[in-house]
């Protein structure tokens, strides 16, 4: 596959990609979620941990490196809202961001750390696995995979989890500006045609970070589905 760009160690820092406010998308006639108003609000490290089901959730997933941090920070146009510690004992917390009291954007640990120790491993398979199988208030989880490398033995295992719960997965193609523009068409080509034969309700998009490419696309899945989850939640009292 032919990739444009230099080593990864020259691109910008994901700190450096979130310059000015996220793109508002819309979807239909109505607005798009505020990713904007993402805010800090708890870290889990046990599922026991984890607070009552309320508002609808919007997981992001994905291998370590992938471009998990720099999509999240992207799409909420701030900063340093999520960041990846490479330690990766310090990287088995679910981080929860409220988007006022309509979302949770929650960040699940990355994977596939090169020499994680076992009890690591494990810790994950039990916290991730377990949330994103019986998590009630789950809309949706967005995948973001490397367009370079997409649908890793370790995607799939995510993906086995999800499937008795079939919940909407949105996979992120993501640092689609290394590719050139055909390879990319063929990756997303590829990799929606493989995907759809594994896991009927999952969608694909090219992403760039780097490039702000597929902001709207990204954010009106994530409106859609939060939308989705308020309109089969019925009002309170019944
Ligand atoms: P995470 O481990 O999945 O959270 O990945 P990060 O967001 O920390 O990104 C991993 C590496 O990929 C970093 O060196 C980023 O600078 C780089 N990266 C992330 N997104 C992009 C992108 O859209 N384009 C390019 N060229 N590099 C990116």
């Amino acid at each position: 596959m032919k990739e444009k760009g230099g080593p990864e160690k020259r691109t910008r820092k994901p700190d450096d990609f979130t310059v000015g406010t996220p793109r508002v998308a819309s979807s239909g006639s109505s607005k798009a979620v505020n990713l904007a108003s993402a805010a800090f609000a708890i870290s889990v490290h046990d599922t026991a941990q984890l607070p009552p089901p309320g508002a609808p959730e919007v997981a992001f997933a994905g291998r370590s490196n992938a471009g998990k941090s720099s999509a999240i920070n992207t799409l909420t146009g701030r900063r340093r809202l999520a960041f990846a510690s490479k330690t990766p004992g310090r990287t088995q917390l679910i981080n929860f961001f409220a988007l006022g009291d309509a979302a949770y954007l929650v960040d699940l640990p990355g994977y596939g750390y090169a020499g994680v120790p076992l009890e690591v491993r494990k810790h994950w398979e039990v916290l991730v696995g377990r949330y994103v199988a019986e998590r009630e208030s789950l809309a949706g989880v967005v995948l973001m995979m490397d367009a370079r490398h997409p649908l890793t033995p370790l995607d799939h295992e995510l993906l086995a989890w999800l499937a008795p719960s079939n919940r909407p997965v949105h996979v992120l193609l993501t640092k689609s500006d290394k590719l050139s523009k055909q390879a990319a068409q063929r990756t997303l080509q590829q990799t929606r045609s493989g995907l759809s034969k594994i896991y009927g309700t999952s969608t694909v998009q090219l992403f760039s970070s780097l490039k702000r490419e597929g902001l709207s696309e990204a954010t009106a899945k994530i409106t859609e589905w939060v939308r989705d989850a308020k309109n089969k939640t019925p009002p309170k009292g019944e």
